[in-house]
């Protein structure tokens, strides 16, 4: 990956980039195919399986040297600690090779629920919870979508968390669990009254072994059975102190969690869309067709032009908004905006980069076919496009109403 210093930002971010670019193109990008074999299988042996897990231990010691492990999260909890701006940079970087975050500490669900802990839990959750998270001890999800009620209002869901006595009782039905077959925890959204509204949504932490907890199914996903879970919770009962901040503040929580965390999904995916752009590059040079290299023919060069500009606008649409989130203005029009447009471009770039490679472009030769699966889904998880669609034109024609005044795309 070409990482150059950049102007306009801090000595710091082009440190970290500069440190994460080494250990990716260095430790990671040679050893690619090698380096995720968990089992033996098909032409693996138990030899390959051990070499693999070495690898990836030498890896993830290398990346604590540099001092970018776990770096979402506070010194204090075994973090790099670094900042937003810091992380957004980074991201992009760590997404260029394939699990690459992974060898970072930073793996989904589990970052998002330690950011969630660092900033709601009680010093007795982050000590039982977190750290162990943070060190790879735990595994955990995060149960808030549900089959009967449509995820993209969260206000309609129907789980609910009742006291009794020094106790919360949960009943509800969840589904989409990410990693939900491994988790060791659940961090449940549940209503914790009987009316409607973002006012009452409160988290709690569920141990998976807690009575109660049914892991129904690994929902099969694109083809494949998935670590995607359908989980009931049927009376299940976790102390008071399982309850991860103030009672009501579970939608505030979640859309936190969102918030920031979209712009760094969007990052990460600017960062495939390099790889994938870089790969058909790549490929076009090289490849004779028809009696001549791809590169010549102007149907091929159309996609490279038409692929930087796809990389380029969803890369500057997210550093803006990242800069106006770390600015302190409500940037919720700015997210909205990039978690439309960005997977779209992801999707445009990826589909190009397939039809280059040909035959090799869909087979698991190359991580275009799993980048092509995962920008279809960002299409829909964490927000689909229209909820996001409608509310841009509501903040744009609702400042429109209030202030007359058109809208300020310097901001
Ligand atoms: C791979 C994957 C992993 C996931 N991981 C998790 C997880 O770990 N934890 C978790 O809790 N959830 C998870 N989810 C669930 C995800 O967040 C939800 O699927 C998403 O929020 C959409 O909710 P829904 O599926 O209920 O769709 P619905 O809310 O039923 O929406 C369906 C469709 O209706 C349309 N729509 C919705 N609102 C409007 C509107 N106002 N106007 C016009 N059209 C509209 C959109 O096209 C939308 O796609 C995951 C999903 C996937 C696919």
């Amino acid at each position: 990956m070409n990482v150059q210093p950049m102007t306009g930002v801090s000595d710091r971010v082009n440190e970290i980039r500069a440190l994460a670019a080494r250990i990716v193109n260095q430790e990671i990008l040679p050893h690619e195919p090698a380096l995720w074999i968990t089992e033996a299988k098909g032409i693996f042996t138990d030899a390959d399986v051990k070499e693999s897990a070495e690898l990836r231990a030498h890896i993830r010691e290398r990346v604590r040297q540099a001092g970018l492990w776990a770096p979402h999260l506070p010194a204090e909890y075994g973090g790099a600690g670094l900042d937003f701006l810091e992380l957004a940079y980074m991201f992009e970087i760590l997404a260029y090779a394939v699990g690459a975050a992974a060898l970072f500490g930073v793996v989904a669900p589990n970052s998002g629920n330690e950011s969630l802990l660092a900033l709601y839990g009680t010093e007795e959750q982050k000590q039982r919870w977190l750290v162990p998270l943070a060190e790879g001890r735990l595994e955990s999800g995060f149960s808030m979508t549900e089959p009967d009620r449509p995820g993209s209002d969260p206000r309609s869901l129907r789980t609910t968390a009742s006291r009794d006595g020094d106790e919360w009782v949960i009943n509800g039905h969840k589904w989409f669990t990410s990693n939900g077959k491994r988790a060791d925890f659940f961090i449940v959204m549940c209503r914790t009254d009987a009316g409607d509204g973002n006012g009452r949504m409160t988290q709690f932490i569920v141990p998976r072994d807690t009575p109660g907890v049914t892991v129904v199914r690994g929902i099969e996903v694109w083809g494949v059975e998935s670590d995607h879970c359908e989980i009931i919770y049927d009376d299940v009962r976790v102390p008071l102190a399982n309850q991860l901040g103030e009672v009501g503040t579970g939608h505030r929580a979640a859309q936190d969690r969102l918030g920031t965390g979209r712009v760094f999904h969007c990052m990460n995916s600017v960062g495939q869309m390099w790889r994938a752009f870089d790969l058909m590059v790549e490929r076009a040079a090289t490849r004779h067709v028809h009696e001549g290299l791809l590169e010549t023919k102007q149907l091929v060069q159309a996609f490279i032009a038409d692929s930087y500009l796809d990389v380029q606008t969803a890369r500057l649409l997210t550093i803006h908004c990242a800069q106006a989130i770390d600015r302190g203005v409500d940037a919720r029009t700015e997210i909205s905006a990039i978690k439309v447009a960005v997977p779209a471009a992801f999707h445009r770039v990826v589909d190009r980069a397939i039809q280059v490679w040909g035959a090799a472009g869909v087979s698991g030769d190359l991580p275009l076919a799993h980048m092509y699966l995962t920008a279809r889904t960002l299409r829909l998880a964490d927000g689909p496009d229209e909820v996001h669609r409608i509310l841009i034109a509501k903040r744009v024609l609702g400042q429109h109403h209030r202030d007359g005044a058109g809208w300020d795309f310097a901001r």
